[in-house]
């Protein structure tokens, strides 16, 4: 049993984020972006878990396939978007019986298209964490967003709303950001409110401009001037990802140098830029 709270008990995480893929040739692509992140010998990688429904079987075969078949321990993200309680309880008995020992838990979003809502009987998810709890020995972590969730009224607000779900999680993982400071504010006034268990951030280096600044919308994550005209100073695909690698490098050191327990890299399913900033960092690589 690895529980990602005991693993951050010890040191430093180093963690990488997937998707589910939706089609057996991404199956395929995954396996291989896995593959060349093992020799990295990541703390745990984590699987989102979709809104929609139909990649939710999904991140249960790819988290546990990642269990059976590699040396990496998983964790599943799970969302309340659309679920009953029973139906949670049994998602997290499938995971108890595939030795699946940490679980994001999540809000999630319901998916945009009405007809593919369902109900659910969850509002937030400090009452998925109490469920997940109860369920088994899990170690937990909860979603925290360092300039704010979207609808939240207000910082203060939803600072106090994460401390509380925080209190009663293990560890806290935060969406994208590009600037320090807005993580070392989070967890400063996380801390002024009582709670100081782990929180790691996470990290997206921007290989393709369009879609870093589509997610960054969607997500309340502001997109700095002087980060799009470092991107806007060059043209061709492959200096975008050098300058997109070179910011996310820079970030990670500060961030390190801040105090943070680790960090969670966002990788699209990709491998290269996250290989590319642990070379840069210096963090070790096995030999392949
Ligand atoms: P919550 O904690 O429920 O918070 C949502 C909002 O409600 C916030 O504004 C909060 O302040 C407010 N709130 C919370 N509790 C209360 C309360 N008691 N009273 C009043 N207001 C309250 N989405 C997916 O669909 N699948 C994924 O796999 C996924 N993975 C993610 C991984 C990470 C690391 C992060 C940061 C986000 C991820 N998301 C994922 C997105 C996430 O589901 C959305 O951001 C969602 O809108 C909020 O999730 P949450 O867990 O922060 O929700």
């Amino acid at each position: 049993m690895t529980r990602i709270v005991d693993l951050l008990a010890s040191g430093r995480t180093f963690s990488f984020e997937f998707f589910p893929p939706k089609t057996d040739g991404a199956q395929l692509s995954l396996g291989r972006t896995i593959a060349e992140l093992e020799p990295l010998d990541p703390s745990f990688v984590s699987v989102t878990y979709g809104a929609g429904g139909s990649t939710r079987q999904r991140t249960h075969e790819v988290v546990s396939w990642v269990r059976r078949e590699t040396a990496i321990t998983p964790m599943a993200h799970l969302t309340c978007a659309g679920h009953r309680r029973p139906e949670v309880a049994q998602i997290l008995e499938a995971y108890r019986e595939a030795g699946i020992d940490n679980i994001l838990a999540l809000g999630g979003d319901q998916p945009a298209d009405e007809a593919d809502r369902r109900p659910s009987d969850y509002r937030y998810a400090a009452e998925l964490v109490e469920d997940v709890r109860a369920a088994g020995p899990f170690s937990i972590g909860v979603a925290a967003h360092p300039e704010g969730h979207p609808r939240s009224p207000s910082r203060a607000e939803d600072r106090r709303q994460l401390a509380a779900k925080l209190a009663r999680a293990d560890f806290a993982i935060t969406q994208f950001f590009f600037e320090r400071d807005h993580y070392v504010r989070l967890v400063d006034e996380v801390a002024a409110l009582g709670v100081t268990k782990p929180i790691l951030p996470g990290i997206m280096p921007v290989t393709n401009k369009g879609q870093v600044v589509r997610m960054a919308e969607l997500s309340g994550t502001a997109f700095p001037g002087w980060l799009a005209e470092r991107l806007d100073a060059v043209e061709e695909p492959e200096d975008v990802r050098r300058v997109g690698v070179a910011v996310a490098t820079e970030l990670c050191r500060e961030l390190l140098d801040a105090g943070a327990p680790g960090l969670h890299f966002y990788t699209l399913n990709r491998s290269s830029a996250t290989r590319e900033i642990y070379a840069n960092l210096g963090l070790p690589v096995a030999a392949a």
